[in-house]
Protein backbone atom coordinates (compact mmCIF):
# COMPACT_ATOMS: atom_id res chain seq x y z
CA UNK A 1 0.00 0.00 0.00
CA UNK A 2 1.57 3.41 -0.89
CA UNK A 3 2.45 5.13 2.03
CA UNK A 4 0.07 8.05 3.46
CA UNK A 5 1.47 11.77 2.45
CA UNK A 6 2.51 13.12 6.38
CA UNK A 7 1.38 16.70 7.10
CA UNK A 8 3.77 18.14 8.91
CA UNK A 9 2.93 20.98 10.94
CA UNK A 10 4.41 23.64 9.05
CA UNK A 11 5.76 24.91 5.14
CA UNK A 12 8.42 27.02 3.88
CA UNK A 13 6.09 29.32 1.93
CA UNK A 14 6.93 33.31 0.60
CA UNK A 15 9.67 33.63 3.05
CA UNK A 16 8.74 32.86 6.09
CA UNK A 17 7.40 29.33 8.01
CA UNK A 18 3.50 28.89 7.37
CA UNK A 19 1.10 26.35 9.13
CA UNK A 20 0.21 23.52 6.60
CA UNK A 21 -3.43 24.33 6.83
CA UNK A 22 -2.27 28.35 5.33
CA UNK A 23 0.18 27.12 2.71
CA UNK A 24 -2.23 27.51 -0.09
CA UNK A 25 -1.69 28.75 -4.23
CA UNK A 26 -4.29 30.27 -6.02
CA UNK A 27 -6.38 28.11 -8.48
CA UNK A 28 -5.46 30.45 -11.61
CA UNK A 29 -1.50 29.98 -11.33
CA UNK A 30 0.41 28.55 -13.68
CA UNK A 31 1.92 26.20 -11.68
CA UNK A 32 -1.45 24.37 -11.48
CA UNK A 33 -3.04 25.47 -14.73
CA UNK A 34 0.47 24.29 -16.74
CA UNK A 35 2.51 22.59 -14.41
CA UNK A 36 5.01 25.28 -14.15
CA UNK A 37 7.03 24.37 -11.31
CA UNK A 38 10.18 22.74 -10.79
CA UNK A 39 11.70 21.16 -7.67
CA UNK A 40 14.63 19.17 -5.74
CA UNK A 41 14.35 16.69 -3.25
CA UNK A 42 17.22 16.98 -0.69
CA UNK A 43 17.84 14.54 2.19
CA UNK A 44 18.86 15.55 5.46
CA UNK A 45 20.69 12.52 7.77
CA UNK A 46 20.68 13.00 11.78
CA UNK A 47 23.87 11.76 13.07
CA UNK A 48 22.83 10.21 16.41
CA UNK A 49 26.09 9.73 17.99
CA UNK A 50 27.49 13.44 16.65
CA UNK A 51 23.76 14.79 17.21
CA UNK A 52 23.94 16.56 13.89
CA UNK A 53 21.38 17.07 11.42
CA UNK A 54 23.44 17.48 7.66
CA UNK A 55 21.92 17.74 4.03
CA UNK A 56 23.65 15.65 1.24
CA UNK A 57 25.13 17.74 -1.75
CA UNK A 58 22.97 20.08 -0.81
CA UNK A 59 25.10 23.23 -3.53
CA UNK A 60 24.12 20.37 -5.81
CA UNK A 61 20.96 20.46 -5.58
CA UNK A 62 20.88 24.51 -4.79
CA UNK A 63 22.50 24.62 -8.43
CA UNK A 64 19.83 21.95 -10.23
CA UNK A 65 17.34 23.84 -8.81
CA UNK A 66 18.76 26.61 -10.78
CA UNK A 67 19.18 24.84 -13.88
CA UNK A 68 15.74 23.41 -13.91
CA UNK A 69 14.21 27.10 -13.28
CA UNK A 70 16.15 28.53 -15.93
CA UNK A 71 15.02 26.44 -18.96
CA UNK A 72 11.31 26.39 -17.91
CA UNK A 73 11.43 30.44 -17.33
CA UNK A 74 10.96 30.77 -13.55
CA UNK A 75 12.38 33.88 -12.26
CA UNK A 76 14.75 32.30 -9.12
CA UNK A 77 16.82 34.98 -7.52
CA UNK A 78 17.51 33.20 -4.04
CA UNK A 79 20.92 32.87 -2.98
CA UNK A 80 22.54 29.82 -2.09
CA UNK A 81 22.96 30.93 1.68
CA UNK A 82 19.20 32.26 1.60
CA UNK A 83 17.84 28.66 0.19
CA UNK A 84 20.51 26.85 3.01
CA UNK A 85 18.80 29.27 5.78
CA UNK A 86 15.36 28.60 4.64
CA UNK A 87 16.20 24.64 4.70
CA UNK A 88 17.61 25.10 7.99
CA UNK A 89 14.63 27.17 9.25
CA UNK A 90 11.71 24.55 8.88
CA UNK A 91 14.34 21.35 9.47
CA UNK A 92 14.10 23.32 13.27
CA UNK A 93 10.45 23.01 13.51
CA UNK A 94 9.88 19.62 11.58
CA UNK A 95 13.31 17.44 12.77
CA UNK A 96 12.10 14.64 15.21
CA UNK A 97 15.61 13.29 16.67
CA UNK A 98 16.88 10.11 15.38
CA UNK A 99 14.74 10.00 12.46
CA UNK A 100 16.25 11.71 8.91
CA UNK A 101 13.92 14.24 6.91
CA UNK A 102 13.50 14.91 3.19
CA UNK A 103 13.49 18.14 2.04
CA UNK A 104 11.22 19.21 -0.89
CA UNK A 105 11.72 22.68 -2.45
CA UNK A 106 9.41 23.20 -5.13
CA UNK A 107 9.66 26.96 -7.34
CA UNK A 108 6.28 27.31 -8.38
CA UNK A 109 4.51 29.87 -10.82
CA UNK A 110 2.08 31.94 -8.75
CA UNK A 111 1.39 34.80 -11.39
CA UNK A 112 2.09 35.35 -14.63
CA UNK A 113 0.22 34.10 -18.07
CA UNK A 114 1.74 31.75 -20.41
CA UNK A 115 4.94 32.72 -19.56
CA UNK A 116 4.50 36.57 -19.05
CA UNK A 117 5.13 38.37 -15.90
CA UNK A 118 5.71 35.01 -14.53
CA UNK A 119 6.58 35.96 -10.55
CA UNK A 120 7.90 32.37 -8.80
CA UNK A 121 7.56 31.64 -4.78
CA UNK A 122 10.04 29.00 -3.08
CA UNK A 123 7.74 26.39 -1.15
CA UNK A 124 9.61 23.95 0.98
CA UNK A 125 7.34 20.90 2.24
CA UNK A 126 10.10 18.12 4.34
CA UNK A 127 8.62 14.84 5.40
CA UNK A 128 10.66 12.84 8.44
CA UNK A 129 11.90 9.12 7.10
CA UNK A 130 13.11 6.11 9.81
CA UNK A 131 16.74 5.79 9.68
CA UNK A 132 16.87 2.29 7.68
CA UNK A 133 18.70 0.69 4.46
CA UNK A 134 16.67 0.53 1.82
CA UNK A 135 14.66 -3.33 1.09
CA UNK A 136 14.62 -5.12 -2.35
CA UNK A 137 12.51 -4.48 -4.64
CA UNK A 138 10.86 -6.08 -8.27
CA UNK A 139 10.35 -3.80 -10.80
CA UNK A 140 8.51 -3.66 -13.99
CA UNK A 141 8.92 -2.50 -16.83
CA UNK A 142 6.51 0.58 -18.32
CA UNK A 143 4.75 0.64 -21.41
CA UNK A 144 4.41 4.78 -20.98
CA UNK A 145 7.53 6.29 -22.43
CA UNK A 146 9.62 8.55 -21.33
CA UNK A 147 9.77 12.00 -23.74
CA UNK A 148 12.71 13.38 -25.11
CA UNK A 149 14.74 16.45 -25.19
CA UNK A 150 12.38 18.43 -27.22
CA UNK A 151 9.51 16.81 -25.49
CA UNK A 152 9.87 17.09 -21.99
CA UNK A 153 13.01 17.73 -21.19
CA UNK A 154 14.39 14.82 -18.62
CA UNK A 155 17.34 16.64 -17.50
CA UNK A 156 15.77 19.07 -15.28
CA UNK A 157 13.20 18.31 -12.68
CA UNK A 158 10.18 19.94 -13.74
CA UNK A 159 7.23 18.70 -11.63
CA UNK A 160 5.53 17.97 -15.81
CA UNK A 161 8.02 15.16 -16.34
CA UNK A 162 5.83 13.09 -13.45
CA UNK A 163 2.93 12.60 -15.53
CA UNK A 164 4.51 9.96 -16.98
CA UNK A 165 5.97 8.81 -13.81
CA UNK A 166 2.49 8.82 -12.16
CA UNK A 167 0.56 6.61 -15.27
CA UNK A 168 3.64 4.40 -14.51
CA UNK A 169 3.36 3.90 -11.05
CA UNK A 170 -0.58 3.06 -11.56
CA UNK A 171 -0.01 0.65 -14.22
CA UNK A 172 2.35 -1.31 -11.89
CA UNK A 173 0.47 -1.30 -9.15
CA UNK A 174 -1.69 -3.61 -11.02
CA UNK A 175 0.75 -6.17 -11.40
CA UNK A 176 2.12 -5.34 -7.99
CA UNK A 177 5.19 -3.37 -8.50
CA UNK A 178 5.88 0.07 -6.74
CA UNK A 179 8.83 0.94 -9.21
CA UNK A 180 8.26 1.05 -12.88
CA UNK A 181 11.64 1.09 -15.42
CA UNK A 182 10.91 3.79 -18.23
CA UNK A 183 12.25 3.23 -21.59
CA UNK A 184 12.77 5.84 -24.01
CA UNK A 185 11.56 6.83 -27.91
CA UNK A 186 14.32 4.91 -29.11
CA UNK A 187 13.21 1.68 -26.82
CA UNK A 188 16.52 1.71 -24.45
CA UNK A 189 16.26 2.09 -20.88
CA UNK A 190 16.00 6.03 -19.79
CA UNK A 191 15.31 5.55 -15.82
CA UNK A 192 12.31 4.53 -13.03
CA UNK A 193 9.85 6.86 -12.12
CA UNK A 194 12.04 8.18 -8.50
CA UNK A 195 14.95 7.13 -9.25
CA UNK A 196 18.00 6.29 -11.70
CA UNK A 197 18.90 2.41 -13.02
CA UNK A 198 22.12 1.39 -12.34
CA UNK A 199 23.23 -2.24 -13.67
CA UNK A 200 26.93 -4.44 -13.34
CA UNK A 201 28.33 -6.12 -15.63
CA UNK A 202 31.61 -7.59 -15.99
CA UNK A 203 32.20 -5.79 -12.91
CA UNK A 204 31.58 -2.54 -13.90
CA UNK A 205 29.15 -0.44 -13.21
CA UNK A 206 26.93 1.38 -16.22
CA UNK A 207 24.14 3.78 -16.02
CA UNK A 208 22.39 5.45 -19.01
CA UNK A 209 23.51 9.08 -19.46
CA UNK A 210 21.07 12.25 -19.67
CA UNK A 211 21.06 12.00 -23.71
CA UNK A 212 19.14 8.54 -23.14
CA UNK A 213 16.34 11.17 -21.18
CA UNK A 214 17.27 10.72 -17.45
CA UNK A 215 17.47 13.11 -14.95
CA UNK A 216 20.63 14.62 -14.37
CA UNK A 217 20.61 12.67 -10.87
CA UNK A 218 22.77 14.00 -8.11
CA UNK A 219 23.18 10.44 -6.36
CA UNK A 220 24.38 8.71 -9.96
CA UNK A 221 27.25 11.59 -9.06
CA UNK A 222 27.48 10.12 -5.47
CA UNK A 223 28.19 6.63 -7.26
CA UNK A 224 30.48 7.63 -9.74
CA UNK A 225 32.40 9.30 -6.69
CA UNK A 226 32.27 6.53 -4.46
CA UNK A 227 33.37 3.97 -7.70
CA UNK A 228 36.45 6.41 -8.01
CA UNK A 229 37.51 5.59 -4.45
CA UNK A 230 36.91 2.15 -4.89
CA UNK A 231 38.50 1.12 -7.73
CA UNK A 232 35.76 0.15 -9.53
CA UNK A 233 35.47 1.06 -13.13
CA UNK A 234 31.99 3.20 -13.79
CA UNK A 235 30.91 3.92 -17.69
CA UNK A 236 27.92 6.49 -18.39
CA UNK A 237 26.40 4.80 -21.74
CA UNK A 238 23.09 3.58 -22.83
CA UNK A 239 21.99 0.58 -22.27
CA UNK A 240 19.15 -1.83 -23.60
CA UNK A 241 16.28 -3.67 -22.54
CA UNK A 242 17.75 -7.34 -22.50
CA UNK A 243 21.41 -5.71 -21.25
CA UNK A 244 19.78 -4.57 -18.41
CA UNK A 245 17.97 -7.86 -18.04
CA UNK A 246 20.84 -10.20 -17.82
CA UNK A 247 22.68 -8.00 -15.90
CA UNK A 248 24.86 -9.31 -12.80
CA UNK A 249 23.36 -6.72 -10.77
CA UNK A 250 21.23 -3.59 -10.29
CA UNK A 251 19.59 -1.04 -8.72
CA UNK A 252 18.15 2.23 -8.82
CA UNK A 253 19.81 5.60 -7.57
CA UNK A 254 18.44 8.56 -6.47
CA UNK A 255 18.29 11.12 -2.92
CA UNK A 256 15.13 9.42 -1.35
CA UNK A 257 15.44 5.84 -2.65
CA UNK A 258 19.14 6.55 -1.87
CA UNK A 259 20.39 2.83 -3.39
CA UNK A 260 18.23 0.01 -3.58
CA UNK A 261 19.10 -3.20 -5.02
CA UNK A 262 16.92 -4.59 -7.58
CA UNK A 263 15.48 -8.38 -7.02
CA UNK A 264 14.20 -8.86 -10.59
CA UNK A 265 12.73 -6.89 -13.71
CA UNK A 266 9.23 -7.64 -14.62
CA UNK A 267 9.58 -11.11 -13.29
CA UNK A 268 12.72 -12.03 -14.88
CA UNK A 269 15.04 -12.65 -11.52
CA UNK A 270 18.65 -11.28 -11.28
CA UNK A 271 21.46 -13.24 -10.16
CA UNK A 272 20.55 -12.61 -6.44
CA UNK A 273 24.07 -11.68 -5.13
CA UNK A 274 25.28 -7.90 -5.65
CA UNK A 275 28.80 -7.66 -4.67
CA UNK A 276 29.22 -4.76 -6.44
CA UNK A 277 26.63 -2.68 -5.43
CA UNK A 278 26.31 -3.72 -1.95
CA UNK A 279 30.52 -2.24 -1.69
CA UNK A 280 28.76 0.91 -3.10
CA UNK A 281 25.78 1.04 -0.99
CA UNK A 282 28.23 0.15 2.13
CA UNK A 283 30.27 2.98 1.50
CA UNK A 284 27.17 5.54 1.09
CA UNK A 285 25.99 4.13 3.94
CA UNK A 286 29.04 5.45 5.63
CA UNK A 287 29.33 8.33 4.18
CA UNK A 288 25.64 9.59 5.11
CA UNK A 289 26.02 7.92 8.63
CA UNK A 290 29.04 8.37 10.26
CA UNK A 291 30.33 12.02 8.71
CA UNK A 292 33.25 9.45 6.79
CA UNK A 293 34.40 11.92 4.38
CA UNK A 294 35.15 11.22 0.67
CA UNK A 295 36.74 14.24 -1.57
CA UNK A 296 33.99 15.27 -3.62
CA UNK A 297 30.93 14.23 -1.27
CA UNK A 298 29.58 17.21 0.44
CA UNK A 299 27.18 16.83 3.82
CA UNK A 300 26.87 20.09 5.23
CA UNK A 301 25.45 20.43 8.77
CA UNK A 302 22.78 22.38 9.70
CA UNK A 303 21.80 21.32 13.23
CA UNK A 304 23.13 20.60 16.25
CA UNK A 305 26.76 20.17 17.51
CA UNK A 306 28.61 20.55 13.40
CA UNK A 307 26.25 23.48 12.66
CA UNK A 308 27.52 26.83 12.26
CA UNK A 309 26.34 29.19 14.91
N1 LIG B 1 15.03 10.22 -11.93
C1 LIG B 1 13.88 10.65 -11.41
C2 LIG B 1 12.67 10.66 -12.29
C3 LIG B 1 13.82 11.10 -10.08
O1 LIG B 1 12.65 11.55 -9.57
C4 LIG B 1 14.98 11.04 -9.29
C5 LIG B 1 14.92 11.49 -7.85
N2 LIG B 1 15.20 12.84 -7.72
C6 LIG B 1 16.16 10.58 -9.86
C7 LIG B 1 16.15 10.17 -11.19
C8 LIG B 1 17.44 10.56 -9.08
O2 LIG B 1 17.92 11.88 -8.94
P1 LIG B 1 18.73 12.33 -7.66
O3 LIG B 1 19.83 11.34 -7.50
O4 LIG B 1 19.28 13.67 -8.03
O5 LIG B 1 17.81 12.35 -6.51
Amino acid sequence: MAPKLQRPSHVFMSGKLVPWDDANIAIYSEALIRAASVFEGIKGYWDVEAETFSLLAPRQHFDRLHRSARLMHLPFTMSYEQFIGSCTQLSEVLLVQGRDLWLRPTLLAVEGHWGLDTVTDLVITAYTLAQERPQPIAVGLSSWQRAGDRAQPARIKSSANYQVGRLARIEGRRSGYEEMILFNSRGRVAEATGACVVMVRDGRVITPPPYEDCLESITVDIIETLCGSLNIPFDRRPIEFTELAIADEACLAGTLAELVPVTSIDSMPLGGKSPVLDRIADAFWDTVRSAQTVPGIEMVPIIGAGAPR
